[in-house]
């Protein structure tokens, strides 16, 4: 089949065409990004594949349908990015990639959380210029510590089992659907709101849909015990980012690390070093020593890479031979 793939980046290229050995695929390979300026692009095409922060709204889809593309491959979990009654009423078929390796996530947010606590980014940057001073880098032990886990899938599980069983906090979770091994090693399920005023640490691992919009915001924020440390690797309008630059400007937040922000599309994923950025917000979130942002890096190892390509160029080929899709998301209204 041919299949165009949006934004497809040196490693995207690397581990897809890796796999496609296996399937023949018609690849073509674009930098740009989907949007309803380069949809038109996917012309002659029956497939696209597409990342996180590629758009595809009812616009998108209306004129991806006109094209004749048929099915829409998402190289990745979430989902948000799409309007998926309008794929529906169009009767493009949308599939994705619901866990290629939940461990590549959890252990990157593990790390980030270590690396702020105990400021490594900055003890690099130091000892880079022969800085060897300790002053201003004394961090706080994980032992002991309140973690409230958001979400208990496949990553916040893992996460939340790392931080009980690995490192001895206190953890607290929040989560519709309990996880009765996790409660067996001593995890908590708390109503959110409980979760977010008694953790010292708060990581994220819910979707990001109408309800959690904004899961952080000001009153959160306001009522959060001081010094609150808060990881994100999930989506990053969970977080409303002005209310947390106020929170930490009035120092009541301690740290921050974000692998995704809300307003990421047209930022991450690019080298934009040599460009004037627009976004005040983002540059006003880079300024403060307490907070560390990676740009949506947490899924990019060599394990996650091959089981997103060999998960992706499944579907299609399935699709193309009739097949029932096993990871094909249903319209909002059948969901
Ligand atoms: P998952 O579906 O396995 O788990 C999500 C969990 O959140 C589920 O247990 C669900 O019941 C729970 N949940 C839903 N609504 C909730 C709410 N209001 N409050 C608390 N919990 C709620 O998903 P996953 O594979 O663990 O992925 C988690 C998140 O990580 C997703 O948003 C995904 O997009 C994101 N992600 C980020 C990266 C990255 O590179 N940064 C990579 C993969 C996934």
């Amino acid at each position: 089949m041919r299949v165009t793939v949006y934004g497809a980046r040196s490693y995207d290229r690397q581990f897809l065409t890796a796999a496609n050995a296996a399937y023949g695929h018609d690849l073509i390979f674009l930098d740009a990004g989907l949007d309803a300026q380069t949809f038109p692009l996917a012309a002659g095409s029956d497939g696209i594949c597409v990342f996180v922060n590629d758009c595809l709204d009812a616009g998108v889809i209306d004129g991806l349908s006109a094209l004749g593309v048929r099915i829409v491959a998402l190289r990745c979990a979430g989902y948000n990015n799409v309007d998926l009654a309008a794929a529906a009423r169009h009767g493009i078929v949308v599939t994705r990639v619901p866990a290629y390796s939940p461990h590549a996530v959890a252990e990157f947010t593990v790390g980030l959380l270590l690396a702020l606590d105990r400021k490594i980014h900055r003890a690099w940057s130091r000892v880079r210029e022969n800085n060897y001073a300790l002053d201003g880098l004394v961090g706080r032990n994980l032992h002991g510590r309140v973690a409230g886990i958001v979400g208990t899938g496949e990553i916040g599980a893992l996460v939340a089992r790392a931080l009980r069983a690995g490192f001895g906090c206190e953890v607290l979770a929040s989560d519709p659907v309990r996880d009765p091994p996790l409660e067996a090693i001593g995890v908590r399920y708390v109503p959110i709101d409980t979760l977010l005023r008694e953790a010292d640490i708060v990581s994220l691992h819910c979707p990001l849909t109408p309800e959690t919009y904004h899961l952080i915001d000001a009153p959160v924020l306001a009522q959060a015990r001081p010094g609150l440390t808060i990881v994100n690797t999930s989506r990053g309008a969970l977080i409303d980012t002005s209310a947390l630059i106020d929170a930490l400007k009035a120092r009541r937040v301690g740290g921050v690390a974000l692998d995704v922000y809300e307003q990421e599309a047209g930022i991450f994923f690019g080298d934009l070093s040599n460009e004037i950025i627009d976004d005040d917000v983002l540059q006003r979130l880079l300024t403060f020593p307490n907070v560390l942002v990676t740009g949506h890096q947490a899924f990019l190892t060599e394990e996650a890479l091959s089981a997103i390509a060999g998960t992706t160029l499944d579907s299609l080929a399935r699709f193309e031979r009739g097949e029932p899709l096993p990871y094909q998301l249903a319209a909002p209204s059948a969901a």
